[in-house]
């Protein structure tokens, strides 16, 4: 718009200059028009003024600084300005402004206040303003404003938000007449604080209710919400007129609560779905464990979004397929859809369950691309897989460069020092944190006490389960003495580990019992042994890796008979032992090595370098461990089958395939039994290798002839 102003400059026409006021579409003409209106005078007219301020409180075009500017310089500003400025600041989230200035307005008289109430008292509900909502609360009822629906309707909202559920009751009851409005907030905010009575009771007494789908559809939430689905289910059947948004509730409330059949039914019964539908089943089945059906929901899904992308990515991590994880998560990026904060969470602990640095560190520099922030979830999640890809120097440069800090971010990297076990570094960490007035919490304890336990530090793990109590009032749960008791059985204190375990409020459960037991293997303590498995075994029969522990503990104690009578009772009961699997990436690919297992393409090439491997080790003095092996067979089928551990196979891999130099990397699922941990720390010196083994518990440094465990796991 060309704002040359004919005729006289200095005198340019009012209505000309309303006319362009009218038009106006930027800041800069407005500056212009606000120029000519102080030459003019037109300024003090009371309508200029406003449509002024109007135009610059707009939220897309307009300049709040500018506006405030203007209104600074009016000595009376109308009920309109008043309005405008109050509503701009509290749109602006800046609530403490819109409360000071409905102050302001209340010193002036024969304003119209109706507009500006609301506002003000959103305000308070957002800033939990309690003090000043009260003293609005007080000026309303003074003021005659108590018949005022639109007013009251406001207070009710607040009082909602504020948490004051039975004020707000008070005052709807108080109320002369409600209007709909009334009637669903005082419904939403019942239903939000689980009055589930109260809000059904009222529900059942609202007029016209048959006419608002919304108010039924929060009925319906809030039962799906605190897992009432029959009474959701009910109200579900009864409504006049179902919405999409009433089917998808149901649909997710039935999914949800694992009933996935009725989910199913309803799914096909629906007259119209949309993507929010088909992600509640995919979800459903998802969480029901049944992979393969929620991918094929997934697969026929019409039209995804980045929801059900992650549903499926995150379905396939909690259910330990992290590998078709990845492959999904690629096809997403085919597919061009982008990911989100949730799915690039998941696909990470997808990345570090399998140990692939290369994937993780792309991640990484993704993220750095299309701007998503380190200082949330993500950074968590990126210290967790540094630390389990076996990196813990770069985790550590990513949590020191994070400002500020949360408590996720101390949590994921004291758990990384303690998976390494750096058991002192974490335990300095902790102390840092609480100098700076962090506030730890029961994750927190987990991850220290792990660390204690990890680095066989007794006193100090005992310290921090006493300052967990003491200076943090937090009650320990089950996981808490899990890891004391792990601290105290691992250092070969079986009597006061079973004390903590006696001393407990809560009952033992089979975590508790297999920490005993493998601490009783590795101490030789066959007696201990004996009673804790019999505890294991009333709570989880059906636990393949406890007769393998028990077998073992009788092995070390030569008692073979034993041994062969708790092999009998396994396969009596049809179990079998988890093989122990090591995967290893090599060139980007990853290679996966069972024990015993012949189906690598490179075989041969592989089983003579274990041979070459145990003959140089031989010769420094390696002798295999024979207790470590389950049958009792004859001596040289024992040196076999220890031969044949699914991590010897892999490091031999690594050590055909990788440069010197460059330290080779192996995750394994199960504990590396104690004569693959002497062979690799022999071989880490022999062959001049850095190996770094990740098991099931913790991280295996192996360099020079020594492990970073100290030999402590
Ligand atoms: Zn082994
Ligand atoms: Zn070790």
């Amino acid at each position: 718009m060309n704002l040359a102003i004919h005729g006289n400059p200095m005198n340019p026409s009012p209505l000309r200059t309303l006319t362009l006021l009218e038009m106006c579409q930027s800041m800069n003409e407005l500056h212009q028009i606000h120029a000519q209106t102080i030459i003019t005078g037109l300024i003090k007219d009371t309508f200029t003024e406003s449509k002024i301020v109007s135009f610059s409180l707009s939220p897309r075009r307009g300049n709040l600084c500018y506006g405030r500017s203007i209104y600074d310089q009016i000595e009376k500003p109308n009920s309109f300005i008043w309005y405008a400025m109050i509503r701009a600041y509290f749109n602006d989230s800046n609530s403490h402004e819109a409360i000071s200035l409905f102050n302001q307005m209340l010193h002036f008289e024969n304003l119209e206040y109706k507009f500006s109430v609301p506002f003000a008292l959103k305000a308070c509900g957002e800033l939990a303003a309690i003090i000043e909502g009260k003293q609005i609360h007080g000026w309303v009822l003074k003021n005659h404003y108590n018949s005022d629906v639109f007013v009251l309707n406001a207070l009710l909202k607040m009082y909602v938000d504020l948490g004051e559920i039975r004020v707000a009751g008070q005052v709807f009851d108080r109320m002369d007449q409600q209007d709909l409005v009334s009637w669903t907030t005082m419904i939403h905010g019942y239903m939000k604080f689980g009055e589930l009575e109260i809000a059904t009771n009222l529900f059942n007494r609202m007029p016209n209710r048959d006419k608002d789908s919304v108010t039924w559809n929060a009925m319906i939430d809030g039962y799906v919400k605190y897992g009432n689905i029959k009474e959701a289910s009910k109200l579900f059947e009864g409504m006049p007129d179902k919405t999409l948004v009433s089917w998808n509730l149901i649909i997710d409330g039935y999914a949800k609560g694992g009933d996935i059949e009725t989910a199913r039914k309803l799914f096909n019964e629906m007259p119209k779905r949309d993507v929010i539908s088909w992600n509640s089943m995919v979800d459903g089945y998802v969480k029901c464990r049944k992979i393969e059906e929620a991918k094929e929901f997934f697969d026929r899904m019409p039209q995804k979004d980045v929801v059900s992308w992650t549903i499926m990515i995150a379905g396939y991590v909690h259910n330990d397929l992290p590998k078709e994880a990845l492959k999904l998560f690629q096809c997403m990026l085919i597919e061009r859809e982008r990911p989100d904060e949730a799915t690039l969470a998941s696909i990470l602990m997808a990345i570090s369950s399998l140990g692939l640095i290369e994937e993780g560190k792309w991640v990484h520099s993704f993220m750095g691309k299309h701007g998503f922030k380190v200082n949330g979830v993500l950074g968590s999640a990126l210290i967790d897989m540094y630390s389990k890809c076996g990196y813990i120097e770069p985790a550590h440069k990513l949590f020191t460069d994070i400002v500020p800090k949360t408590l996720g971010h101390w949590n994921a990297m004291i758990s990384g020092f303690a998976m390494h076990g750096l058991g002192k570094i974490a335990l300095e960490l902790f102390k840092e944190m609480e100098r700076l007035g962090v506030k730890p919490n029961a994750i927190t304890f987990i991850a220290i006490l792990s660390a204690c336990s990890h680095s066989g530090m007794v006193s100090d793990g005992l310290m921090c389960f006493q300052i967990m109590r003491e200076r943090y009032a937090l009650e320990p749960k089950i996981q808490h003495y899990g890891c004391i008791v792990d601290l105290l059985a691992r250092a070969g204190m079986m009597k006061e580990a079973l004390r903590v375990i006696e001393g407990m409020p809560m009952n033992p459960d089979s975590m508790m019992w297999k920490v005993i037991l493998s601490a009783c293997r590795k101490h030789g303590e066959a007696n201990y042994g004996e009673s804790a498995t019999e505890k294991l075994m009333e709570l989880e029969p059906n636990d393949a890796s406890i007769y393998v522990l028990l077998s073992n503990i009788y092995a070390m104690a030569g008692r073979w008979e034993d041994v062969a009578r708790t092999r009998m009772l396994m396969r009596e009961r049809g179990l079998r032992k988890t093989p122990g699997c090591s995967s290893i990436v090599i060139g980007g690919v990853l290679h996966e090595f069972l024990a015993g297992g012949d189906s690598h393409p490179q075989y041969k090439e592989i089983v003579s370098k274990v041979g070459e491997v145990i003959g140089k080790l031989r010769l420094e003095g390696y002798r295999p461990d024979l207790t470590q092996v389950l049958l009792d067979v004859e001596v040289e089928e024992k040196e076999n089958s220890l031969g044949f551990h699914s991590e010897k196979l892999a490091i031999s891999f690594g050590l055909i395939n990788t440069k010197k130099g460059m330290p080779i990397h192996v995750i394994k699922n199960l504990r590396v039994c104690g004569d693959c941990h002497s062979f690799i720390k022999l071989l880490s010196m022999v062959y001049d290798h850095e190996i770094v083994v990740r098991d099931q518990n913790r991280f295996h440094h192996f360099k020079n002839g020594s492990c970073s465990c100290m030999d402590f796991w």
